[in-house]
């Protein structure tokens, strides 16, 4: 089992010639020898279409919610024009999913219209994914609008994907006693340290906070991601700089790497 991630970037892709190179926006793959679960369809998810080459696996798609840079790279996801693959979105609330999904595709926004993909996507709440021996857990993040994070269990694999949530003092415990023991937690890690009051209201998470989340949590390996798009190497590299310097203080055992596009990490 492999997870990929094609799309690290928050709100925008990052296309700047003086920062990093280029980052689309939010899109984490797992993939198994028998399916490939998707999280999130930011501009990551066109790329990962392009990759897919077995017609015959299903593709599960799961959305933690339906803000821009979750969503932009769905009509350009290729499976979808191409009836020999299954996909099915997973959610909670199916309707709201249809409804979601004409929107998407009405003739404002994009030129196909729902009625003319080859086939509809099929729409299932969460349980649907059990005869494939996986199971979704979903958890109610803190972002304005709302949003959802899931566990993804396979076998003894447990992974939390838990993008666009804002961690703060009141509910570190909350979070630290819901994602506990995960093989893998992919977070959203928006800023470092910025101290302007008005960024609390984001709804994302500072690195501080993520990482005494991630050292309480019992967790193996944490994948800090969603970066705000105008982060440089400076920047990034006063991160990766401040988690080794207290994995090394704490003498923890816990690994972290900041995902890239095209990172791959086995599970
Ligand atoms: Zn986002
Ligand atoms: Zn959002």
């Amino acid at each position: 089992m492999k997870c990929t991630f094609y799309g690290v970037c928050g709100s925008y892709p990052s296309i700047s010639p003086d920062s990093l190179p280029i980052r689309h926006t939010a899109c984490v793959a797992i993939e198994t020898t028998d399916f490939l679960v998707i999280f999130d369809a930011g501009s990551g998810i066109i790329n990962l279409g392009h990759s897919i080459r077995d017609v015959s696996k299903p593709i599960f798609l799961l959305f933690s919610h339906f803000h821009y840079d979750h969503i932009i790279g769905l009509p350009y996801f290729s499976p979808l024009y191409d009836p020999r693959h299954n996909i099915t979105i997973l959610h909670p609330n199916p309707k709201k999913i249809n409804s979601i999904l004409a929107k998407i595709f009405n003739s404002d926004f994009f030129p196909i219209p729902y009625s003319q993909l080859p086939k509809p996507i099929d729409v299932r709440p969460l349980d649907f994914c059990k005869p494939y021996n996986f199971s979704i857990i979903p958890y109610s993040l803190n972002h304005p609008g709302g949003c959802l994070g899931y566990r993804f269990i396979y076998h003894d694999t447990s992974v939390i994907y838990a993008t666009d949530n804002q961690l703060d003092t009141n509910n570190l415990n909350d979070f630290s006693t819901l994602f506990k023991c995960s093989s893998l937690l992919i977070h959203d890690c928006y800023f470092f340290d910025e101290s302007q009051e008005n960024l609390k209201t984001w709804g994302h998470t500072f690195l501080p906070d993520l990482l005494s989340l991630s050292l309480s949590s019992n967790i193996d390996h944490l994948c800090p991601f969603h970066f705000k798009p105008d982060i440089n190497h400076a920047y990034l590299n006063s991160m990766k700089h401040f988690v080794d310097s207290t994995l090394k203080e704490k003498q923890s055992p816990m690994s972290c790497t900041f995902a890239y596009d095209g990172f791959s990490i086995d599970l």
